[in-house]
């Protein structure tokens, strides 16, 4: 017998129609790329955005047809978000700060149409342009006076004359929900990027799991202001969830350093932001530094790289943010688990709950997950045995877009390529990518483990750990160090630090100072490249 219950699609236009309807008069407050403050309503965004499913009409834009943003978070790469992926086109966000290669890869591999771009980001689409060698049309996310002289193949349209060209008068056309809705590549790491396509209902289900009290826990009374990137996996989803509960939401633009990001902050009332923990480093540093407090934000979601313990305890402690460690990878659209407190723990001594806190998490309601060993069997959650993460939902992968490769799963699960535990709570802890892990004489060492320790000491600013090759144990854990500013500590010092902290064995065999750790485009720590630096250290040592 089959139910007797309406049949909507799961549709991300719906999001929209819902916020327009239900929040018109929350407020989008926009930092631009001209430095100027914009705010406007998401009744505004919803009329603009139907302007602008016109003006990609307009354009020649079909069904299924690509069209690349390159852009920072703001209004219009919003209107984007809706106008492309409502009016049934698919949204492919570029990533500004990838190599040239690589963004010339992902247009050609997308056959991407047209080309969105912010007009600060025109040296980066100058320099692709040439390389391309299918036709593109070029639109200028700016007004016809900011709109600079462009060396570009194609003429230059400007994005606020196709808004003031068209009417609102649009409906939102009724798609299967199965349908593609953006399409994010992943950075790349190894090989080529691969291209994740999302769905309408794929996005509209990650929507409401993120947004649960569990996991973001978002609502009407949030101010949220996404520092993750709306080209790195959707900004997490944020964009969807706002629209979703009617957040007011705020998008610092390309300003992204400290100063700007407080200041912000402070003057909208900001009360949950999201990001990686680089960012986050440069916040602290300015906050402390000027001796400054958070008057609005209640939590920070912290993601996309291991969040340390020392970052959690400072947000908490010092400044009452809570810290809501999640992970999730470009696969999984992105969110997977959150680490969000049971109500046994929260009465715990600070020590311990910051200890949970730097788990991983549990799984959110939509994603099962499970570790396995290197036979594919499934592992205990005992909190001591580590073995391949596997996930499986609605909102995993299949398979790659215009991959000639089979489907990515393994019997319907998909590896991950993270090594992690997990324990009879559920709480998952990621103990390693597979290919950062470091194999000294047939144990696994956990880099994640020993960074953790080391920035906990009051003279490190940036800690990272890699396997050096080594003659008797195949590979050893070399602690590399950014020191905080005007520090005298010394090698010998911060070894002697791990001291009853880890396993004797698994401690680093030595320290070398570094002046800055490289980051890659989605503000990671680029682990090959220290590899590729340091990998003979106690070879030649
Ligand atoms: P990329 O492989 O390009 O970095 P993603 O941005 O999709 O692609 O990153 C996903 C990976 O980032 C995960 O597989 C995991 O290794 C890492 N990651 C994400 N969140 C966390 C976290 N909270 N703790 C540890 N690692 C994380």
């Amino acid at each position: 017998m089959k139910g007797l219950m309406m049949q909507q699609p799961l549709l991300v236009s719906t999001l929209l129609t819902h916020a327009e309807r239900h929040h018109g008069e929350r407020e989008i407050v926009s930092k631009r790329v001209e430095g100027d403050i914009h705010r406007y309503r998401y009744r505004d965004l919803a009329q603009r955005a139907r302007r602008m499913a016109n003006a990609l009409a307009g354009l020649g834009v079909l069904s299924g047809d690509r069209v690349a943003t390159l852009a920072w978070n703001g209004y219009r790469h919003m209107e984007l978000y809706y106008a492309v992926s409502g009016s049934g086109a698919v949204l492919h966000t570029l990533n500004p700060r990838l190599h040239l290669d690589q963004i010339v890869y992902m247009i050609e591999h997308a056959e991407d149409r047209i080309l969105f771009f912010d007009v600060d980001l025109l040296p980066v689409v100058q320099a692709i342009a040439p390389r391309l060698t299918k036709p593109m049309v070029y639109v200028a996310m700016t007004d016809r006076t900011h709109v600079p002289p462009c060396d570009l193949p194609e003429p230059v349209l400007c994005y606020e004359d196709l808004i003031d060209a068209c009417d609102d008068d649009f409906e939102w056309p009724d798609l299967d929900e199965n349908d593609a809705s953006s399409l994010c590549y992943t950075s790349g790491t190894t090989g080529n990027p691969k291209g994740v396509l999302y769905s309408h209902r794929s996005t509209v289900l990650h929507t409401f799991a993120t947004a649960l009290p569990d996991a973001l826990s978002c609502s009407a009374w949030d101010t949220i202001l996404p520092v993750v990137p709306m080209f790195h996996v959707n900004a997490w989803g944020l964009p969807y969830v706002a629209c979703m509960v009617g957040a007011k939401l705020v998008f610092p633009g390309p300003w992204l350093k400290g100063e700007s990001l407080y200041e912000l902050i402070e003057s909208e009332g900001v009360t949950m932001s999201a990001g990686v923990p680089t960012v986050w480093q440069g916040l602290l540093a300015y906050v402390n530094d000027h001796q400054h407090s958070f008057s609005s934000m209640r939590r920070t979601v912290i993601g996309g790289a291991p969040c340390p313990p020392a970052m959690i305890a400072e947000f908490q402690e010092v400044h009452c943010v809570d810290v809501l460690h999640a992970w999730g990878m470009t696969e999984l659209s992105p969110l997977g688990t959150v680490c969000s407190l049971k109500p046994c723990q929260i009465s715990m001594p600070p020590d311990e709950r910051v200890a949970i806190q730097a788990r991983q998490g549990r799984a959110v309601f939509g994603i099962d997950m499970k570790i396995v060993g290197d036979d594919g069997q499934e592992m205990p959650w005992d909190n001591a045995s580590t073995g391949e993460l596997m996930v499986r939902g609605q909102w995993v992968v299949d398979s790659y877009f215009g991959s000639a490769e089979a489907p990515v799963h393994r019997d319907g699960w998909f590896p991950t390529g993270d090594i992690a535990k997990i324990d009879s709570d559920g709480f998952m802890q990621i103990t390693d990518r597979a290919k950062d892990v470091i194999k000294s004489g047939g144990e696994w060492i956990s880099s994640i483990a020993i960074e953790n320790v080391a920035s906990q000491h009051p003279d490190v600013a940036s800690a990272v750990c890699i396997g050096a090759r080594h003659r008797k144990w195949d590979e050893r854990p070399l602690l590399l160090i950014v020191k905080k500013p005007g520090s005298a500590v010394v090698g010998d010092e911060l070894l002697a630090f791990f001291e009853g902290k880890v396993a004797r064995w698994a401690r680093p065999d030595a320290v070398v100072f570094i002046d800055s750790v490289p980051l890659g485009a989605t503000g990671k720590v680029l682990k090959n490249r220290l590899r590729d630096q340091f990998q003979d250290y106690f070879l030649t040592a």
